[in-house]
């Protein structure tokens, strides 16, 4: 790690790895880490623009050398670099879309893994259209409340609630290799019908363990993206996101899930949704960040292992 710092010390970036905007400085970095503060695809409270910032913030309380339970720093295994913010002109919401694109086509085709910190979870959306770029059709493992299928796919909507009806509508996704978790909300229509749902009931009935193993079984070992949005946990342990709703995970339970899913092919990694303005003692920005973390070592193991 380094020199040591306070927490509250410092210039900010994610877990305190090097800022490198240009990609021409990604060259083989395993990560790159970039930041979308985009927050009008709403449909509820926005506030999601300032989570980026707020995810940094927290993440520099766990900038402190091995992580548990790993029992390493995840970062003496992978090259990382944090990005900064895609750039957008927020007077046109839409150039969003294409500037993230070519980002994350970047960095993949440097060979890095993206992990992006939102944004409301529409930024999903320009990240799974440049994995499809490279990998075809990708499996996702999304941790959610709802499950993001509403109709209006194909009429150019920017709204949070169609990103993977709008996904399979673009062929971005093998739907039968996704997996939706912590769902407890309901959607008309057809959309995802092929998608595996482990609703909260079931998450709450079910060891983190048979959770990760039931992901296992239907994600096998397609190119797995995780998209993570926070109201997947509970308001309690995440009141700070536009769309809460009672009856969540845990931030244990969904850390443990996290955990037992070492091995799978991941190609990329998000956490969306996370909205400080609603946020009580910084705890959903620092459960965001923890998330981001377990990833991060998630990928190191699979190289400290020698077969990432
Ligand atoms: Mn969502
Ligand atoms: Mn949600």
């Amino acid at each position: 790690m380094g020199e040591q710092r306070a927490s509250y010390s410092g210039l900010t970036s994610f877990m305190r790895l090097p800022v490198v905007e240009d990609p021409a400085g990604w060259r083989g970095v395993d990560v790159v880490v970039a930041g979308v503060p985009f927050d009008v695809a709403t449909t509820n409270r926005p506030g999601a623009r300032f989570g980026p910032r707020a995810i940094r913030e927290q993440s520099l309380q766990l900038a402190w050398g091995p992580i548990w339970p790993w029992g390493f720093d995840p970062f003496d295994h992978l090259r990382a670099v944090d990005a900064g913010d895609v750039p957008f002109d927020w007077g046109r919401p839409r150039e969003m879309e294409e500037n993230l694109r070519a980002h994350i086509a970047r960095g993949l085709s440097a060979g890095a893994v993206p992990v992006t910190l939102g944004g409301d979870h529409f930024c999903t959306l320009p990240v799974l259209r440049a994995c499809k770029e490279r990998f075809g059709p990708v499996a996702v493992i999304q941790f959610d409340a709802h499950r993001d299928v509403e109709e209006g796919a194909g009429e150019g909507r920017i709204d949070h609630g169609i990103v993977f009806s709008e996904a399979l509508h673009e062929g971005l996704l093998d739907e039968r290799a996704c997996v939706q978790v912590g769902i407890r909300t309901t959607y008309p229509g057809e959309a995802g019908a092929g998608m595996t749902v482990i609703d909260a009931a079931a998450c709450h009935t079910m060891s983190p363990a048979r959770i990760a193993a039931k992901i296992r079984e239907v994600v096998g070992e397609h190119p797995a993206y995780l998209t993570f949005d926070i109201d997947c946990l509970d308001p309690a342990f995440a009141p700070g996101t536009g769309t809460p709703v009672p009856g969540g995970l845990s931030s244990h339970q969904a850390r443990a899930i996290l955990w037992e899913l070492r091995g799978l092919n991941f190609i990329g990694f998000d956490i969306m949704e996370v909205a400080p303005p609603y946020d009580a003692g910084e705890i959903t920005a620092l459960a965001a960040a923890t998330l981001a973390l377990d990833f991060c070592c998630l990928l190191a193991a699979a190289r400290t292992r020698g077969d990432g």
